[in-house]
């Protein structure tokens, strides 16, 4: 009689180890699905704007602290606008796709890629000085130019790039980058300008 309580309670505890042990698993999945979630662009499955704006935040701040380099590029999809209203949204939006991809594989491990908004995305490279970006920019801009896209087919890009200077703040380097794209629009598009 001894014997069976002992059996019963001893399954009963592995059993219990088991369901606990279960449920934590599902609890810390379940917790990464929406961390996921909630940082990622549903469209084109790079970087959210949130997740993005906070990664300029902390390389910043990494950047003042410890007096390291750090570039930042903007691009924007060239008269973006006409892909719509010649094929549809839906096309549109698969030549987003493609574009987050081609820029993802463009960049080092330690770079991110977001979505800003729209036709629009941002690339955060740490320990990046000016040059370097800018020649980083113009790799990816000549990437997007050979694309083959779906149904579309050719699509250029501008880039506006800008580094960290003394005193800069996430707001301040990603508006130097803004600029310098609105430049490379006005002087024609599909090029890279750096301020
Ligand atoms: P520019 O060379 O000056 O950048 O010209 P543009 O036509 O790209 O610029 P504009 O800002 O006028 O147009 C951007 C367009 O991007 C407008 C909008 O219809 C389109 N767009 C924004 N977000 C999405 C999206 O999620 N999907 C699709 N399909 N289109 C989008
Ligand atoms: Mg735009
Ligand atoms: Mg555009």
């Amino acid at each position: 009689m001894h014997f069976l309580w002992l059996v019963s309670a001893f399954s009963f505890g592995v059993l219990s180890a088991f369901v606990i042990e279960k449920s934590n698993k599902l609890n810390f999945l379940n917790e990464r699905n929406l961390e996921s979630l909630a940082t990622t662009d549903r469209l084109t499955g790079i970087n959210n704007r949130m997740k993005i704006e906070n990664n300029v935040d902390e390389e910043v701040e990494r950047a003042r602290r410890y007096d390291r380099g750090l570039a930042i590029i903007m691009l924007d999809v060239d008269y973006f606008k006409q892909v719509n209203d010649e094929y549809g949204h839906h096309v549109g939006d698969v030549a987003l796709k493609e574009i987050a991809a081609v820029v993802q594989d463009g960049i080092r491990k330690v770079d991110s890629v977001g979505r800003w908004g729209g036709e629009e995305f941002i690339i955060v490279l740490p320990e990046t000085s000016l040059n370097e970006a800018k020649q980083v920019a113009e790799q990816i801009r000549l990437k997007i130019e050979n694309h083959e896209f779906t149904v579309v087919q050719h699509k250029t890009s501008s880039f506006g790039v800008a580094a960290y200077i003394q005193g800069d703040n996430s707001q301040s380097i990603i508006n130097r980058a803004d600029k310098a794209l609105y430049k490379a629009k006005e002087l024609g598009r599909n090029q890279v300008q750096g301020l």
